[in-house]
């Protein structure tokens, strides 16, 4: 967990289809939807598969390994919550299938390039929830 001066993020949006991810997130967990009945991965979280329309959603935990397969800094209009324009990724977790849309943290554009790998951590917003981000994996603070 990154532990670092009063965070400025923005919460994540609370509705009842997304809360049980930011619950995971909370505990420390990077955790995908699966399709109780036919076990399909979904993201982001949604109210019914798409494969089948069941609404029995399981919170499956991923490994938080993964690699990113673009990315890029958001520095116009300036982003709200952030101290420096952050990096803006999408990342593909090992388990393949799930691509997420992220922040790569401790990071220059210039350390970066598709098919890095990353590893999950967590940052915190104003009020303390968990966001799930990635590092650089083998970097320094890195799992
Ligand atoms: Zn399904």
């Amino acid at each position: 967990m990154n532990q670092q001066r009063q965070s400025k993020r923005l919460d994540p949006m609370s509705t009842r289809n997304t809360d049980w991810f930011w619950d995971e997130a909370a505990e420390g967990r990077l955790s995908i939807q699966k399709c109780g009945n036919c076990g399909a991965m979904h993201h982001p979280p949604r109210p019914i598969c798409p494969e089948c329309h069941s609404a029995e959603r399981v919170p499956t935990p991923m490994s938080g390994r993964g690699t990113i397969y673009s990315f890029m800094r958001v520095s116009y209009p300036p982003p709200i919550g952030f101290d420096e324009p952050p990096i803006v990724a999408l990342v593909d977790l090992e388990e393949g299938g799930i691509r997420l849309i992220t922040n790569i943290v401790d990071a220059t554009l210039e350390e970066l390039v598709n098919d890095a790998p990353v590893v999950v951590d967590f940052e915190k917003t104003a009020s303390g929830k968990s966001l799930p981000v990635f590092r650089l994996a083998g970097k320094a603070g890195a799992a």
